[in-house]
């Protein structure tokens, strides 16, 4: 059975968020929530403090969907307009609500304060209106139904401050009896080595016979998602993306490459230890990162300068004149040393060129070469990067870590059931 979601505007109000001097949080955490509780966000707006300004987008708002999001401007000041403008589209008296005073009041005497007569201005509320308790301000919100282009709307107003808003929602959506949209209902396809331009095109057959998927970068990754597939949609995606797009695969899940490694490292039983130049201790960083790398990573030998790689790891200064420290060999010379100094099973290195100098024709900024040596051999791996130092940096690791879990990570989307 499919049904229509309810459709929403979010509003965002003040003359500061207009003017760009503070972030707007609000329409970004409220589009977020609401998409999880099943609403279909179709504009996200922002207004200034004027009351004409105001009526034009909320009534705009209120042509295009059925409920509108709005926050700020319940305050006690005269710039607060949004409960006049409110009852004025609805054709409501503002009455004062004694319930809403009671806790004004008694909010401000828990810091020792009266309440000025402009706070009385908070207690106004258009008639019929249900008032939204604000734990942690002066300000109610409030939820005001009425028929408005032909149509009954839903105007929800929150108070400007985040940490106002954001229990104020929940509760709502509580009361309301709107769920979340459990994330495994949801089919999430991550990717490493592709851009979105190329990923949406290699996806145009599945596309252009199934329909629409959303992408996100999530640098150095991309997402797709499918919002609630139907069972033959899920497993004909995950099907067309492990024989057209298996090299470039990572998970049908949500989990990022770092913690998808983690899982890996854990299920071999095996150590790891890290040799890194470029990375700087990076690839250490990210490993750490993710819970239960005690359980197999031993650590990792930051040697960024030459005569580092040739103390601590034992790489050969004569190779090192010969081919250079941006090589193949040096790679593999510095995951050996550190596999052998760490007594380590598995090892994995970095060196090469972050930028934003030092490149040269034959290892241009972005070159990297990394190498994984273990009880079967030495095997090294160049990456050309897009120039960009810290990027290189996060997606080199990024990319060692999918080198080598590879293997595994085929066989786990390969045996991926619905
Ligand atoms: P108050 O009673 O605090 O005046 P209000 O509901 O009238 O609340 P505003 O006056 O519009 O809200 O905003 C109060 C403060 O809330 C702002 O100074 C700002 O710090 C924060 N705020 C307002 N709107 C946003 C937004 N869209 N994103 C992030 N913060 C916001
Ligand atoms: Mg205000």
């Amino acid at each position: 059975m499919t049904h229509k979601l309810p459709s929403a505007c979010l509003l965002s109000t003040g003359e500061e968020v207009l003017r760009g001097e503070i972030f707007d949080a609000n329409n970004h955490f409220l589009a977020n929530i609401l998409g999880e509780h099943g609403f279909e966000v179709q504009m996200m707006l922002t207004a200034g403090d004027r009351r004409d300004g105001l009526l034009f987008v909320m009534d705009t708002a209120l042509q295009r969907a059925d409920y509108l999001f709005m926050s700020g401007g319940l305050g006690p000041t005269e710039d607060d307009l949004t409960t006049s403008v409110a009852a004025e589209l609805a054709d409501r008296e503002l009455l004062f609500d004694e319930p809403s005073w009671d806790a004004i009041v008694t909010l401000f005497r828990t810091f020792n304060r009266e309440p000025g007569d402009n706070n009385k201005k908070q207690a106004m509320l258009p008639e019929g209106a249900e008032i939204l308790a604000n734990a942690r301000g002066t300000a109610p919100g409030f939820c005001l139904t009425f028929e408005r282009h032909g149509a009954m709307k839903t105007i929800v107003a929150l108070p400007g401050p985040p940490r106002e808003l954001h229990p104020m929602i929940g509760d709502w959506l509580g009361g309301k009896g709107y769920k979340a949209i459990p994330p495994e209902e949801h089919l999430f396809l991550r990717f490493i080595g592709i851009g979105e331009s190329n990923l949406a095109e290699a996806l145009e057959p599945w596309t252009e016979q199934w329909g629409e998927v959303s992408f996100r970068q999530d640098f150095p990754e991309m997402e797709v998602k499918l919002y609630q597939p139907a069972t033959d949609k899920r497993r004909s995606l995950c099907e067309f993306a492990v024989k057209h797009l298996g090299q470039f695969l990572t998970t049908f899940t949500t989990q990022a490459v770092p913690e998808l490694f983690s899982e890996f490292m854990c299920s071999q039983g095996s150590t790891l230890a890290l040799a890194e130049s470029c990375t700087g201790g990076l690839a250490a960083k990210i490993v750490t990162d993710t819970a239960h790398a005690s359980e197999y990573f031993l650590g990792s030998i930051v040697s960024y300068a030459t005569t580092a790689k040739v103390d601590l790891l034992g790489v050969s200064s004569e190779s090192l004149k010969e081919e250079g420290t941006v090589s193949a060999s040096t790679a593999e010379q510095m995951a050996l040393g550190a596999r052998d100094k760490l007594h380590a099973d598995l090892a994995l290195s970095f060196t090469g060129t972050a930028g934003p100098d030092g490149g040269t024709s034959e290892n241009p900024v972005g070159t990297i070469w990394m190498a994984k040596s273990d009880a079967q051999g030495c095997q090294s791996k160049k990456l050309s990067l897009p120039p960009d130092r810290e990027r290189v940096r996060t997606a080199a690791v990024y990319h060692g870590m999918h080198w080598l879990m590879q293997d595994w990570l085929k066989e786990r989307c390969s045996s991926f059931k619905d």
